[in-house]
C-alpha cells in the first residue's frame, strides 16, 4: 500500500492510531475480519472509492465510522430509513461519538442547533446521517453547498446501497438522486455498503453512484462448513420420516445442547403440520408464524433461542435479527423466492463455523405454485401501475435461478458463489453433487420419470389468498366456500396484508357480517359468490371463475 520506507513508517503510525481509536471509541480490541480492517485502511487512504460487500452483522458500519472519527471534517451518511438512522445515531451517541441526523421527525429547535454547528468554523459533528429524500431537498442545499465550499466533507457513505438498483427488491427511487449528489461532491471519496448482492445489483450500484474503479472489500460467499443438498420430496415414501432422520443426524442425536435447527415453510398450515409431525415422531418442534398470538410466537422463539426446543418451524418472517451460533441445520420445506433469499436464509446455519447442513425438500408442484404466485403478483403490480417495466422480470429471473439451483447437475456452492460474482470455490464435497454426482443424477432421472407418468405438474392456480373452493364445501353443504381468511400465500412482506384487508372489508360488507372469522370458512350462494368475484376480480383464480360460471 505504501511506496517508500518513510511512507511505510508513516502508515504504520496511522494504523496504530486506528487501533487505538478502535479501542477508545468502540471498545474493540481487534477488527472483526481482515476485510473490515482492509476496508478501514482503504477509506482512510482516501484515494479511491470503496465498495463494502459483507453480510448483515459483519460490521460494515465501522468501515466508515472509524475513518470518520479520524478524519478532519464531516462524514455524510445516507441511509434509507429514519428508524435505521435513529438506531445508529442512538448507538453512536451512547459511545460518545458526535453523530446526529437531520430528518423530517426532528424537532425544529434541534434541527437549528445542528445546522448552526455545521455552519460554524469548526463543526463538532463527525457523522451526519440523512435520508436520500432529505439530502436532495431544497432546505438542505445551502448547508451542503457551504460544507462543500469550505472543504469540510470528509466522506460520503451510502448505506444499504442496493436500494439504488432497480434490480434489487428494496429499490428506492430517491436513491437515484445520489448520482447527482455524487457529481456535486467531486473529490469527496465515497464508501458504498451493502450485504451480499447479486452481480447485476453490484454493477448497478457502481454505475449509479458513479464509483470510480472502487476497491471492493467482500467477505467471500463460500462457507465451507455448510453442506448443501436437495432432496426431491415427491420421491419419498414418507417425507416427514425422512426429515426426522435428517434432523436427528444433523443435531447429533436428539439433545438441545448439541445444537438446533430451523425448518422454513411457506404457509402457516405447513408450519403447524411439520412442527406437529416432528414432535410426534420424537423431536420437539414449535411453529412460528404471523397467525400465532404474539405471546405464543414469542414463546416459540424464546424456547428455541434458549435451547429448550431444538427445532423451530417458521415462515420467512423468522430469522431477521436472530443471531444464534449453533444452528446445525436449515431446511427449506418449501422453495425460497430467489437464490439470494435462499443464501441468506440458509446462511443462518453454522455461524459458529462448525459443520452444518442446508437442505431443500424440493417439489415441482411447489415450484409451479410459487411460480404462479410470483407472476400473479407482477401482473397485479403492472395492472395497478398501468404499464410494464423491464425490471418487472427481476423476481422471475431470481426465481428461475433458485429453480435451476435445485434442478442442476453441478456444484451447488459454485452456483451460489458465481451468482454473487465470486470465483468458483473449492467445494471439496460440501454439496451433494460434489460428494456423489451419480446420486444427484439418479434422483433427477427418477423425478423426470415420475413427471412423465403423472403428466406435467398441475399448472398451479392456487386457491389463495381468498380463492374459493367448491370441493371444500361439497358433500352435504350448500353453496360455495370462501376459505379461511387468514391464508398466507406468498409474500408476507409486501402489500398482501393490505389486499387481504381490502378483500375482507368488501366481503364483510357484502355478507353483512360484523367481522370476518379468521378461523372458519364461509358458505355463499352462487349469486353472492358471482357478485363477490365481480367486485374483487384480482382475488380469484381464472379457474375458479370458470368453474363457477359453468
Ligand atoms: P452490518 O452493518 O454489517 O450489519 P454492524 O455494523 O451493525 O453490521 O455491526 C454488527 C455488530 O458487530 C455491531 O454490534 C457492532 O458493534 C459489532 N462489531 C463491529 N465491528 C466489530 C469488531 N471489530 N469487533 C467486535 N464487534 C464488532
Amino acid at each position: 500500500m505504501t511506496s517508500s520506507p518513510c511512507a511505510a513508517a508513516e502508515f504504520s503510525e496511522i494504523m496504530s492510531a486506528v487501533h487505538r481509536a478502535l479501542k477508545k471509541h468502540f471498545g474493540f480490541d481487534k477488527f472483526r475480519s481482515q476485510q473490515q480492517e482492509d476496508a478501514v485502511k482503504a477509506v482512510l487512504k482516501g484515494d479511491r472509492d470503496v465498495f463494502v460487500l459483507m453480510p448483515t452483522g459483519a460490521g460494515k458500519s465501522l468501515c466508515y465510522q472509524l475513518p470518520a472519527l479520524l478524519a478532519s471534517g464531516i462524514t455524510l451518511v445516507i441511509s434509507p430509513l429514519i428508524a435505521l438512522i435513529q438506531d445508529q445515531v442512538e448507538h453512536l451517541k451512547a459511545l460518545n461519538v458526535p453523530a446526529r441526523s437531520i430528518n423530517s421527525k426532528l424537532p425544529s429547535a434541534e434541527r437549528r442547533q445542528i445546522l448552526a454547528d455545521l455552519e460554524s468554523e469548526s463543526p463538532r459533528l463527525k457523522l451526519l446521517y440523512i435520508t436520500p429524500e432529505m439530502v436532495a431537498s431544497p432546505s438542505f442545499q445551502p448547508c451542503l453547498s457551504s460544507l462543500c465550499a469550505r472543504g469540510l466533507l470528509a466522506y460520503l457513505a451510502v448505506d444499504e446501497a442496493h436500494c439504488v438498483s432497480q434490480w434489487g427488491h428494496d429499490f428506492r427511487p430517491d436513491y437515484l438522486k445520489l448520482g447527482y449528489l455524487r457529481s456535486r461532491l467531486q473529490g469527496v471519496p465515497c464508501v458504498a455498503l451493502t450485504a451480499t448482492a447479486p452481480k447485476r445489483v453490484q454493477e448497478d450500484i457502481e454505475r449509479s453512484l458513479k464509483l470510480r474503479s472502487p476497491l471492493v472489500f467482500a467477505i467471500p460467499v463460500f462457507r465451507k462448513n455448510l453442506k448443501y443438498d436437495v432432496i426431491f420430496r415427491d420421491l419419498l415414501p414418507d417425507p416427514y420420516v425422512h426429515l426426522l432422520a435428517f434432523a436427528k443426524e444433523a443435531l447429533g442425536g436428539n439433545t438441545a445442547e448439541k445444537g438446533c435447527g430451523i425448518v422454513y415453510c411457506r404457509t402457516r398450515e405447513s408450519c403447524e403440520e411439520v412442527a406437529h409431525k416432528l414432535t410426534k415422531l420424537g423431536i420437539p418442534a414449535k411453529p412460528y408464524h404471523a397467525g400465532l398470538k404474539v405471546g405464543d410466537r414469542n414463546e416459540s422463539q424464546t424456547d428455541w433461542m434458549a435451547g429448550k426446543v431444538p427445532v423451530i418451524v417458521a415462515t420467512i418472517s423468522f430469522g431477521m435479527g436472530v443471531d444464534k451460533a449453533n444452528v446445525r441445520f436449515v431446511v427449506h420445506w418449501n422453495l425460497a423466492k430467489s437464490l439470494a433469499s435462499y443464501y441468506q436464509e440458509s446462511g443462518r446455519a453454522g455461524r459458529d463455523g462448525l459443520p452444518s447442513s442446508c437442505r431443500i425438500y424440493y417439489s415441482p408442484k411447489d415450484r409451479d405454485q410459487l411460480n404462479f404466485l410470483i407472476r400473479k403478483e407482477i401482473a397485479r403490480k403492472q395492472e395497478k401501475r398501468g404499464s410494464e417495466k423491464e425490471q418487472d422480470k427481476s423476481p422471475i429471473l431470481d426465481f428461475e435461478a433458485m429453480v435451476a439451483f435445485c434442478e442442476q447437475e453441478g456444484c451447488r456452492h459454485a452456483t451460489i458463489s458465481q451468482f454473487f460474482g465470486n470465483q468458483k470455490p473449492n467445494c471439496a464435497g460440501a454439496c451433494d453433487f460434489c460428494r456423489d454426482p451419480r446420486l444427484v443424477r439418479a434422483q433427477l432421472a427418477r423425478a423426470a420419470a415420475l413427471s412423465t407418468r403423472t403428466g406435467p405438474a398441475q399448472s398451479a392456480e392456487p386457491r389463495g389468498p381468498f380463492g374459493f373452493d367448491p370441493e371444500l364445501y361439497a358433500g352435504g353443504r350448500k353453496g360455495y366456500g370462501i376459505e379461511r381468511c387468514d391464508e398466507e400465500w406468498g409474500n408476507e412482506e409486501d402489500d398482501s396484508e393490505k389486499r387481504k384487508k381490502e378483500f375482507g372489508d368488501i366481503f364483510r360488507k357484502q355478507m353483512s357480517l360484523r367481522r370476518v372469522s379468521t378461523r372458519t370458512g364461509h358458505s355463499l350462494a352462487k349469486g353472492q359468490m358471482l357478485n363477490l368475484m365481480k367486485t374483487c376480480p384480482g382475488h380469484f383464480s381464472t379457474r375458479n371463475v370458470a368453474q363457477l360460471k359453468r
